[in-house]
């Protein structure tokens, strides 16, 4: 289906356009597609709990400009309302609704999956939360899915549970599949390694949704209301932000802020559309990234 949008072009109609959440063929005075923006948190806003220089100036001019964006982070421990707390401390003001997690990502999926479906969760309140809200129950008895995300106190019993659950054939699903996180003292094991210890047990794999996965950028692109050829994703990791956002048919900007650096991009089969040394470098220039 198609419709004329408020420029008075023939555009895709999409289910977003549809319930008015936004018009995906919006354009500027130029007719050319307005841009919108997925960023990764980590390493490319924030580092630890600091804020990355120039950061709070780049979203800044985002907001400014009208420009839609999505803040987006694989780990699935807080909800949004949360992360948009801690991330005021550091002194960015990011509304809820700009936040997008792995968390997010998956209740979505599971929503277009099965809706109203029953899971066993291990996790914290991001990722119950999340499943509250697309109306999913979370019980142990006899659930469609055990879901896995980001926990700071696993028990033993819990995971116990989980894989007796998904011997019984609950399918697997899990936020992300990263191995370890990081921490002031040093690494955290993360969500892959706990998933690890479940297939270990059971033989059986995960459905991880969060990054690398492109579906985490579907979901948010849909979230954005956005196309894929007017986006831009901004990450720090050459293995999960670039290699998802070009997957999901966007433009790629990484930022060396974080993890990868100039020297790694040359390593991988794939590279970025352009390497910058931080969001800074992009104040002043959000409209044109790539000029
Ligand atoms: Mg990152």
């Amino acid at each position: 289906m198609s419709h004329e949008c408020v420029t008075g072009r023939i555009c895709a109609e999409s289910a977003d356009s549809r319930a008015g959440i936004t018009d995906n063929c919006l354009v500027n005075a130029d007719n050319e597609p307005i841009l919108s923006y997925l960023t990764d948190m980590d390493g490319v806003l924030v580092s630890e709990e600091h804020l990355v220089p120039g950061a709070d100036e780049f979203l800044a001019e985002l907001r400014a400009n009208e420009t839609p964006f999505l803040v987006l982070t694989n780990n699935s421990i807080r909800t949004p309302r949360d992360l948009q707390a801690r991330l005021r401390k550091t002194g960015l003001d990011i509304p809820e609704e700009a936040i997008w997690t792995s968390a997010l990502a998956t209740a979505s999926f599971l929503d277009d999956q099965r809706p109203n479906g029953t899971a066993y969760v291990v996790g914290e309140s991001g990722l119950t939360t999340a499943l509250h809200e697309i109306g999913y129950v979370l019980t142990d008895s006899d659930p469609d899915y055990v879901v896995l995300g980001e926990t700071r106190t696993y028990s033993f019993e819990a995971i116990t549970t989980a894989i007796r659950l998904v011997e019984r054939g609950a399918r697997f699903i899990a936020t992300n599949p990263d191995a370890t996180g990081p921490s002031r003292e040093g690494v955290l094991p993360a969500t892959g390694s706990v998933a690890a210890l479940i297939t270990r047990a059971t033989g059986r794999e995960p459905y991880y949704v969060g990054k690398p996965n492109p579906l985490m950028m579907r979901s948010a692109l849909r979230r954005l209301g956005a196309h894929s050829q007017s986006t831009v994703m901004i990450g720090d990791r050459m293995d999960t932000d670039v290699i998802s956002g070009l997957e999901a048919g966007m433009r790629t900007i990484l930022v060396t802020s974080g993890i990868s650096t100039r020297a790694s991009v040359e390593q991988y089969p794939y590279r970025p559309t352009s390497v910058i040394d931080s969001v800074a470098d992009l104040v002043g220039r959000t409209g044109k990234p790539f000029d």
